[in-house]
């Protein structure tokens, strides 16, 4: 007899999610639930990385490209209607399976007060009314006045704030300007009030599917190639012609900055795809920027999987393991699929076996014992779920570029989140690359900056790191 439970499938992208979800709901007579934050829009299937209708295999899938494109869809609004439909699917004595890339749409969903309420606002609703007025007194203010501001009257957020990430200083000024008391006070008691409480919505069973990164990252460039095969620059035409046109779509005027804007392939493209619409450029400049176009698409693609990895890590397991003193439980398990050969194996029936179980409410394996790469995983897994005051921001002054002395002219700030990410930068191919191009700078300092080696570094030498800001619960980069 299934508890009404739930059934949430997480991972990188391309790693095989969706397949999984599919194999796995035609055994367990289920239903798939979208949570990817891109893949609810409609349209743009090839760079949103939707199933095909084919590939679907008459499994009924919800959530899946339904809201207008033009339109800002929320994590709020995804927990609302991710829960509809959990219900309708229980109703139906089916199991509800939740799949997706977007970590923090899956903890949405499967904990409850997972989104860090409003300050200031019990209930949770939004206080936006004032955020424009008192946005708009400070329109004078540079980046760096505010964030300074910030740091003398809360510096603990100030420290998880990116001077230029303008729009979550003012808000922490807001706070406090509003309810009196410090932004990084309310997070604080939230998060005390979270530990004590049952938060858990339903008995979960979290498969998190992992590929080892080498083997992953070598699927994510093949997909890329795939992507532009199936007709993807169509894709991306269309759509920077609809935010040029955003009355293209019914009756809205919101324009797209929360939602498809951020697909991987949007920003990296946009070079070529005006040189493609102006007559005025030569074949060999196209070439050149759609060249570029790949490589920065395969290099943003493997960023985009090591964050979801780190929240995995960091968040969403540590989230789970800490409800088994609760009476509502989630088990969470890998599946390895890195060698596709053993997929049948080690990924469907590993994971149908466990499914089963946790559906009957039979005694269930012990997740380190699962695989090799289960234990290494796990043992990697923090206790307690990393605190957003918990991160502390470091600066790296080595890869850290003024416009002078950095290669392309283009000036560069890294910054690492928490110690563990700067211990691991500090030992990177890129910190290692940038120390001895540093030594080499000093030492040509009459002559000039040499340029030598730099075809032959990897993608992400030099590339600042400022996406891999800490985020809030409520808001962040899918
Ligand atoms: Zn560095």
């Amino acid at each position: 007899m299934f508890r009404r439970g739930l059934v949430a499938i997480t991972g990188t992208t391309g790693v095989g999610k969706s397949q999984l979800a599919i194999e796995l709901a035609r055994k367990l007579n289920g239903e798939v639930i979208n949570a990817d934050a891109l893949q609810v829009y409609r349209g743009y299937d090839i760079i949103t990385n939707k199933v095909t209708d084919d590939e679907m295999l008459g499994v009924p899938h919800h959530l899946l490209g339904f809201v207008d494109p033009s339109k800002e869809y929320t994590v709020r609004e995804f927990e609302q209607d991710a829960l509809q439909k959990i219900d309708e699917i229980h109703q139906r004595n089916r199991i509800p399976i939740l799949v997706g890339g977007t970590n923090y749409y899956i903890q949405s969903v499967m904990f409850q007060n997972s989104l860090v309420r409003d300050p200031g606002s019990p209930k949770g609703e939004s206080v936006a009314p004032n955020e424009r007025t008192f946005e708009q007194e400070r329109i004078e203010r540079s980046n760096m006045e505010l964030w300074e501001e910030l740091r003398q009257v809360d510096p603990v957020m100030a420290e998880n704030w990116h001077p230029n990430n303008r729009r979550k200083v003012l808000r922490s000024l807001e706070v406090l300007h509003t309810t009196g008391k410090r932004h990084s006070e309310w997070i604080a008691q939230d998060e005390e009030a979270r530990a004590k409480e049952e938060t858990l919505r339903f008995p979960t069973l979290l498969l998190w599917l992992y590929a080892d990164t080498p083997v992953l990252n070598q699927r994510l460039d093949d997909r890329v190639g795939k992507m532009i095969e199936r007709g993807m620059f169509k894709e991306l035409d269309q759509l920077s012609r609809d935010i040029n046109n955003p009355g293209a779509f019914s009756g809205s005027s919101t324009d797209f900055t929360a939602g498809l804007k951020q697909a991987i392939g949007f920003r990296e493209f946009a070079a070529y795809l005006d040189a493609t619409n102006d007559r005025g450029s030569s074949s060999k400049t196209k070439e050149e920027l759609k060249l570029r176009g790949i490589e920065d698409m395969k290099s943003s693609t493997r960023r985009y999987a090591k964050r979801q990895i780190t929240w995995i890590r960091n968040k969403l397991l540590p989230e789970c393991r800490s409800t088994v003193t609760k009476t509502v439980k989630a088990h969470s398990y890998i599946l390895d699929a890195t060698n596709l050969n053993t997929w049948d194996a080690e990924v469907l029936g590993r994971g149908l076996d466990i499914a089963q179980k946790f559906i009957s409410g039979s005694q269930l394996p012990d997740a380190e014992t699962t695989s090799d790469t289960a234990a290494k995983l796990l043992a990697e897994v923090k206790s307690k779920p990393n605190s957003i005051l918990a991160w502390k921001r470091h600066f790296c002054s080595v890869c850290s570029m003024s416009a002078e002395d950095a290669r392309d002219g283009v000036a560069v700030e890294v910054w690492l989140n928490g110690d563990d990410e700067y211990k691991q930068h500090l030992r990177s191919k890129q910190h290692k690359n940038n120390t001895r191009y540093r030594k080499r700078l000093r030492e040509d300092k009459v002559e000039g900056v040499e340029d030598s080696e730099n075809g032959g570094n990897d993608s992400d030498t030099r590339r600042p790191s400022s996406s891999k800001r800490p985020n809030t619960r409520s808001d962040s980069d899918p």
